[in-house]
């Protein structure tokens, strides 16, 4: 099963896809954890990517598509994945298609979680993370047991230097320019399914599983 999650930022995607991992057993591919990996060790790329991301806009096409290139092409990504936060561009649309037919994969479905503009600063500013496991918590939508601690692991829980208000809305105007036009473009391949992100957190899953499983 090679499946991509879509939607704006804040949108619930890496909620949803340790979700899917629990009940498929696929790896999890972020595109996002993987550039805030790069920050972290301070590589060359952790420093290009670290620019875009402080200031809300998207890592270069040529950058992300050589990174998703490399990862998809190890031996876990044979019996599916699911990949969260890329696609964002036509240009990676058209890019993904290529690498896949490389792999002789083919995608499975375009999972879109829809949420509203005016739900998403909320959820995002609210966002927080843990540091030991990357499980994701929100302080009012779904809060850890203890504040600041993680429920999982006992980890420090902290907030993304891009989950502001501010940045938040050059991400969702970059979300409408670059990122919106593809669900027309899976529209069009026959693939694309969407599910109304505004539910519970655990009816969203159900409605993304009953979409995998038709
Ligand atoms: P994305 O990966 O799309 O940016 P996340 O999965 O990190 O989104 O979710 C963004 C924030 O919203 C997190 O704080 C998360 O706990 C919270 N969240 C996720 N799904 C829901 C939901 N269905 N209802 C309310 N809050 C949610
Ligand atoms: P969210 O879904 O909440 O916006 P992500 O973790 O997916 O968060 O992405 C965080 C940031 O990482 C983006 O704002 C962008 O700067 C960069 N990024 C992630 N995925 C891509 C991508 N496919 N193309 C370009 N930049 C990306
Ligand atoms: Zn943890």
């Amino acid at each position: 099963m090679h499946i991509l999650l879509m939607g704006p930022p804040g949108a619930g995607k890496g909620t949803q896809a340790a979700n899917l991992v629990t009940e498929f057993g696929i790896p999890h591919i972020s595109t996002g954890d993987m550039f805030r990996a790069a920050v972290k060790e301070g590589t060359e790329l952790g420093k290009q990517a670290k620019a875009c991301m402080d200031a809300g806009k998207l890592v270069p096409d040529e950058v992300t598509i050589g990174i998703v290139r490399e990862r998809l092409a190890k031996d876990d990504c044979k019996k599916g994945f699911i990949l969260d936060g890329f696609p964002r561009t036509v240009e990676q649309a058209d890019a993904l298609d290529g690498i896949m037919k490389d792999l002789g994969l083919s995608i499975t479905r375009v999972l879109n979680i829809n949420v509203p503009a005016e739900d998403l600063i909320e959820r995002a500013v609210g966002r927080r993370i843990c540091k030991k496991c990357g499980a994701t918590y929100h302080v009012k939508f779904h809060p850890s047991k203890a504040e600041g601690v993680c429920d999982a692991c006992g980890g420090e829980l902290y907030q993304r230097a891009d989950d502001s208000a501010e940045t938040m809305k050059n991400r969702l105007a970059v979300y409408e320019d670059s990122t919106r036009p593809l669900i027309e473009y899976y529209k069009k391949a026959g693939v694309y399914t969407e599910v109304d992100g505004r539910q519970a957190i655990d009816a969203v899953t159900k409605g993304l599983v009953e979409a995998l499983k038709s």
